[in-house]
């Protein structure tokens, strides 16, 4: 499967460019993509940076394979996933190491990384901090019966612990 993303209805919006990315990568992840291919649109070298910069980011860098620029033709991105074979065949549930909450302040996604398994009926959090706002989110997660991770987000602000 591929999936694609034209940033030119948005790109004069940069948190929509940023949640369009945020959501086009998950959804290559919850669906196990092959491909997804960004269209920063003809001659928007600074948009192409804004997604490089992206493609880049510590928790987002682990999710997929590796980048392919095509500067010959419109500057797209192509983005590569690779998924392990022993994940195949579990309906497209998306893997158990990554969650997306909204920010509990913006309400823009913040995508996070679980570097544990957790049992069914578990739960954990852990601290991030969203890219939009800066506020600090305490992300909670629970392992629901299904083995599907439940995600919220809560202020992670001291003042309010
Ligand atoms: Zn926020």
């Amino acid at each position: 499967m591929k999936l694609k993303l034209d940033l030119h209805p948005i790109f004069s919006d940069s948190r929509k460019i940023e949640q369009g990315l945020n959501d086009i990568i998950l959804e290559a992840v919850s669906k196990r993509a092959s491909e997804v291919e960004i269209i920063p649109g003809k001659g928007s070298g600074a948009l192409k940076k804004t997604v490089l910069r992206f493609l880049e980011r510590p928790e987002i860098k682990p999710l997929y394979h590796r980048v392919e620029k095509d500067d010959e033709n419109f500057g797209r991105i192509f983005v590569h996933f690779r998924f392990h074979p022993d994940q195949a065949g579990q309906g497209g549930a998306a893997p158990k190491s990554t969650v997306s909450v909204s920010c509990f302040c913006c309400q823009a996604d913040i995508i996070h990384i679980l570097n544990e398994e957790l049992m069914a009926g578990e739960i954990t959090s852990a601290n991030a901090e969203c890219r939009s706002c800066g506020s600090p989110n305490k992300i909670v997660i629970r392992s629901q019966r299904s083995g599907k991770l439940a995600a919220t987000a809560e202020s992670g602000y001291e003042a309010d612990r």
